[in-house]
């Protein structure tokens, strides 16, 4: 499908070589590139005001025809300053322009005209600087504002653009086939295309940008999955199914659906050819360590040897623990590997690993430093993924031979979104939470309540509980907030005097981390005060309370997380939000925390009152940027694309000759991304 397009937009009509640099630095080389070079927003001609009614120091646009053109005045050297005055009969206003003779030049007197730009001075004497200036009588009243590169104006863009889109004819833009064009109620692609570029009215805007939002969803989901057969390579490991009685029968609880549900689908990845690539997808205390403790199982009935690797040495010790009591009354061998071991307790693992003496390693990083050689590795488990670099999971995916990859994270992200941001991996999820979890009491209350909630908490401790007291993480100069180490200080002086207080936060040496943790752990503490470094799936089921601080600064999906921390136990558990924001907004947010205890729905909302960028600030790794789609406000878009790009793929469709243009798009796509 070779056109015009494709060709350098050096060729185009109005661009030229040395604007063909300028471009480049937008990104775009070819014609084909300037069509989807988009317009960020526009400038709306289309609604003036009256003149008397330009709030000034504002931006308007008013209607006006020029009355008078003054001399050009130079006010010193290479700055030129024109006047003209303009009126609306009913008023005037004195219009100044720096500089552009040009424009000066082309505005007539007699002629009506639309003005945008800031207006200055009183309501008697109204001036207006530096406006854009369109001709009353222009049929494009709504003007694109494209991002811009030093030497190229919105004018310039502009017309390259409209030059640009006269050379795309429909059939060269098209690359969706027309059933689905018209089953997703979609408007053909160049009709799109003229409609975002050069909009004859606000409302046609939407259904174009749709369209839009829709290609670029579409293919990134189809190159997500494109990806995810790429990486299906054969395996050694072909699994057989064990008896999993041995295993269930040493749990000390009744699995629930969802986790036998995403057993089920291990089992049957781990059966195949290929290599598992699967996420599950949690709330926290869903029970996905039982999960991991399954395929671990799994493998080590087959003879494979499995890692399980955690972000820290205390959530590592304690997987240790779960795995350990799990596994080994079906004679599976369970190893712990962390850094604080001594240089020979870690020889001792290490060559018990490379001699397949231990069938499941259980760590951190340790688990892939030099050293650690596997004999048959053929599972390897990433908890809470998103606290591991790519690199270092791909450094542990190198150590084995095609293993099994399971990796679990505890951001309950709805569906749609997981399947863009983890597009490559098949996805579980754990939507049920074991029976007999109690919820976890939330109230958000202003400082003024503080009083109360510590006398509340303090009577928990004497109970024999222990508390959490979160407070967001202080960067230097922030000083409305308290620094975690001063924040205990003061509480150990006042309202928990007589208590033993921990102080937890993420400056603090890891080894001094855990030790504080573990001591929490053990009961040695009463009240931690700490920053969101708790977050992680540590079990203090003793711990029942939690005040978080400055609640509104953390989001939704974060609190809930943190509030997962409590609740681990038999005691019923609390959890106060203390928060001096007293907008709508801010109490929207936290009531819905107090109203629903899913993770999901939590997150959708989230979604929902703050966009994805929580989500993907973490987790979007080497994707293509999204230039139009928005995963937040487009999400029906995002459902629908979802589903055409299934169907494409499920019915093999995507390999035929008729989706030869959306198979070229998904390529440049993410060739774009890795280039
Ligand atoms: P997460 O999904 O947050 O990682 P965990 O795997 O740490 O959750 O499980 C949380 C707690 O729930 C653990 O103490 C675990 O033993 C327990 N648990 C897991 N599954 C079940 C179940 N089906 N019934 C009862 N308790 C369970
Ligand atoms: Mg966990």
């Amino acid at each position: 499908m070779s056109s015009r397009l494709d060709e350098s937009v050096k060729y185009l009509k109005g661009v030229g070589p040395k604007r063909a640099e300028l471009f480049e630095k937008l990104g775009v080389k070819t014609v084909r590139d300037l069509i989807y070079h988009l317009p960020r927003s526009y400038l709306d001609f289309t609604s003036p005001v009256p003149i008397a009614a330009a709030a000034p120091e504002t931006v308007c646009i008013i209607e006006a025809e020029v009355v008078k053109k003054d001399r050009p005045a130079m006010i010193r050297k290479g700055m030129t300053v024109y006047r003209l005055l303009a009126t609306d009969g009913p008023d005037d206003i004195t219009v100044t322009i720096f500089n552009s003779q040009y424009l000066f030049d082309s505005l007539k007197v007699g002629e009506k005209y639309l003005l945008c730009g800031k207006v200055t001075g009183n309501l008697a004497r109204k001036e207006m600087s530096s406006p854009t200036v369109i001709k009353s009588c222009s049929e494009d009243k709504i003007r694109p504002n494209y991002p811009l590169t030093a030497g190229l104006s919105q004018n310039v863009v502009g017309n390259c653009v409209k030059n640009a889109l006269a050379l795309a004819l429909p059939a060269d833009v098209e690359f969706l086939p027309a059933d689905i064009v018209k089953k997703a109620g979609l408007m053909p692609e160049a009709e799109a295309l003229k409609k975002v570029h050069f909009p004859k009215s606000r409302e046609e805007i939407p259904e174009a940008r749709k369209r839009l939002a829709f290609d670029e969803l579409l293919t990134l989901r189809l190159g997500m999955m494109t990806m995810r057969e790429r990486v299906r390579s054969k395996t050694t490991f072909s699994m057989k199914r064990p008896d999993m009685e041995g295993y269930f029968s040493a749990l000390p609880f009744c699995l629930t659906k969802a986790q036998k549900r995403a057993i089920e689908e291990c089992m049957s990845d781990m059966e195949k050819e290929t290599p598992m690539n699967r996420l599950v997808l949690g709330d926290v205390g869903s029970g996905k360590t039982a999960v991991a403790a399954a395929c671990c199982y799994i493998a080590a009935k087959n003879g494979a040897q499995s890692v399980m690797m955690a972000p820290t040495e205390i959530l590592a010790r304690q997987h240790f623990a779960s795995l350990k009591s799990a596994l080994e009354p079906s004679g599976v061998r369970v190893g712990l590997l962390v850094g604080s071991m001594t240089k020979k307790q870690k020889a001792e693992v290490y060559e018990a690993c490379a001699l397949g003496e231990k069938d499941v390693i259980v760590g951190t990083h340790a688990v892939f430093q030099q050293g650690a050689e596997y004999k048959k590795l053929g599972l390897v488990i990433t908890d809470e993924q998103h606290r591991f670099g790519v690199a270092q999971r791909s450094a542990l995916a190198k150590k084995g031979k095609d293993p099994h990859r399971l990796v679990m994270s505890a951001t309950p992200i709805p569906r749609t979104l997981a399947l863009m941001i983890y597009g490559e991996l098949d996805i579980s999820v754990l939507d049920e939470l074991p029976a007999g979890r109690k919820k976890i009491e939330t109230y958000a209350v202003t400082g003024k309540m503080r009083e109360r909630a510590f006398a509340y908490v303090k009577k928990e401790l004497s109970a024999g509980g222990q508390a959490y007291i979160v407070c967001p993480a202080v960067e230097e100069g922030d000083s409305g907030l308290k620094n975690v180490s001063d924040y205990a200080k003061e509480l150990a002086k006042g309202a928990f005097s007589g208590f033993r207080i921990g102080v937890l936060h993420g400056q603090l040496p890891s080894a001094e981390k855990e030790k504080v943790m573990q001591k929490f752990k053990d009961g040695e503490i009463d009240v931690l005060v700490c920053t969101t470094v708790v977050e992680v799936g540590v079990d203090v089921p003793n711990a029942s309370v939690m005040v978080v601080e400055n609640a509104d600064r953390f989001g939704l999906s974060q609190l809930h997380q943190l509030r997962g921390r409590v609740g681990r136990g038999e005691r019923s558990s609390f959890c106060i939000l203390i928060t001096d924001n007293v907008s709508e907004e801010s109490k929207k947010r936290l009531r819905v925390l107090s109203s629903t205890s899913s993770g999901f729905e939590i997150s959708e909302a989230d979604l929902e009152l703050r966009g994805p960028g929580d989500f993907f600030g973490s987790a979007q790794h080497g994707l293509p940027p999204l230039k139009i789609a928005d995963l937040a406000a487009d999400r029906e878009t995002v459902r629908l694309a979802q589903d055409i790009a299934e169907a494409l793929f499920d019915t093999g469709r995507i390999t035929l000759p008729g989706s030869a243009p959306l198979r070229a798009r998904v390529e440049s796509l993410f060739e774009r991304a890795e280039g």
